[in-house]
């Protein structure tokens, strides 16, 4: 059995770490076994590959002790394995937790013991909780990546989870930039990545073929497989998948960076 390669994606809420989720992992699903971790509380990551939103883990376990696979793992496009943590219910409770019994339940039922080529997990970012961290700091992904825009406060975000990941002693492979259409937007997150002693692995264009696929609970590459979108992420996946650059990364302090972001934008 080939060891698992286990991926995390971390980014600001709404910078577009599903969707790069679910389109790696279609692209991955191609030459091998894939499963698909969705952290974030919003439980929407494997909604594209499924094609229809799933059951949390944590919601199941609210109604069910005895939580079997079954209730929880279901199969999307390519055959990916697709689970959600799910989260507390908005205003109580805390999310990381969340993730940690969703952990815990995984480790239960068995799923580590699957022969997998590679866990994808999505992580949500912005929230200053350790739970957050779990991925990480239980050594479930050996990897991350993050992604952002040239968008402050996505650049802001990244910044912070860099320090996140350097007081974790976690391993960054680079910096996956989503553009928003930003002026100058690869060469201000190339600078950013730069600064924080990384690199940029892929960058993906802005395309209304994502929320058209969105629509039809799709991901690119299974609605448009022939399409430049989906060709983005496919060298995304090669990417990541021969990426070698690994760091721990070496964050802005809060100073340094309303500096960096001042004198990018001054110098025109
Ligand atoms: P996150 O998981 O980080 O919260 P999502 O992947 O859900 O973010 O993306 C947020 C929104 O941005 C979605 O509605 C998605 O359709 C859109 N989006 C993400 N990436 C792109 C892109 N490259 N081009 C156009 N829209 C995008
Ligand atoms: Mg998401």
């Amino acid at each position: 059995m080939n060891k698992t390669r286990g991926i995390a994606i971390y980014g600001k809420g709404g910078i577009g770490k599903s969707t790069v989720v679910s389109n790696l992992a279609a692209a991955y699903s191609q030459n091998q076994k894939v499963l698909v971790i969705g952290c974030d509380p919003k439980a929407d990551t494997t909604r594209t590959l499924v094609g229809k939103r799933i059951p949390t883990i944590l919601d199941t376990m609210r109604k069910n002790k005895n939580t079997s696979r079954e209730d929880v793992l279901y199969s999307g496009y390519g055959n990916v394995a697709c689970v959600e943590s799910g989260g507390p219910e908005p205003g109580v409770g805390c999310a990381g937790r969340g993730v940690i019994v969703a952990m815990s339940l995984l480790e239960k039922i068995g799923i580590f013991e699957d022969d997998l080529g590679l866990i994808l997990y999505d992580v949500l970012g912005d929230v200053v909780c350790g739970g957050f961290a779990v991925p990480l700091r239980e050594e479930y992904a050996e990897e991350v990546y993050i992604v952002t825009s040239g968008e402050y406060m996505a650049l802001y975000a990244a910044n912070n989870i860099s320090k996140g990941i350097k007081k974790l002693k976690g391993s960054l492979g680079g910096i996956i930039c989503n553009c928003r259409g930003i002026n100058r937007e690869v060469e201000l997150v190339s600078e950013f990545a730069d600064k924080i002693g990384s690199h940029v692995v892929g960058v993906i264009t802005r395309s209304e073929l994502v929320q058209k696929s969105e629509i039809d609970a799709k991901t690119v590459m299974e609605k448009y497989p022939e399409s430049e979108q989906a060709q983005k992420y496919r060298e995304l996946s090669f990417s990541i998948f021969h990426n070698q650059q690994f760091v721990i990364p070496q964050p802005m302090d809060v100073e340094e960076f309303e500096e960096f972001f001042q004198n990018f934008n001054d110098d025109k």
